[in-house]
């Protein structure tokens, strides 16, 4: 039987303390609510837009529907904007960053 309270090195005790903060603010981002405008890309087609779904959107570009979530992770990729045109200027920053990709490779 092992004993209950055996002694814990304080490197465990910080390694557990930084384990359980990373899930917890993974948890909490999960479940927090998005500003109303989110900058998404499609995971079929790549296609990177605005929309102000609240739990998916549908692809402008390939008519896929793309759900944030799926089993309690993140399905796509997200970023949330409390207005359009910040959204809108993501949007633009993150299509010529992916452009620059593809050139590159
Ligand atoms: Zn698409």
């Amino acid at each position: 039987m092992k004993d209950a309270d055996e002694p814990v090195s304080l490197m465990d005790l910080v390694f557990n303390k930084k384990a359980k903060e990373k899930a917890g603010d993974e948890k909490s981002l999960l479940a927090r609510k998005l500003f109303p405008y989110k900058t998404v890309m499609c995971r079929s087609c790549g296609k990177i837009q605005v929309t102000m779904g609240e739990e998916m959107f549908r692809c402008r570009s390939c008519n896929k529907i793309n759900r944030f979530r799926k089993y309690g992770q993140w399905n796509v990729l997200l970023k949330d904007y409390p207005t359009a045109e910040a959204a809108m200027i993501e949007a633009k920053r993150w299509a010529m960053e992916e452009s620059q990709k593809d050139e590159k490779a």
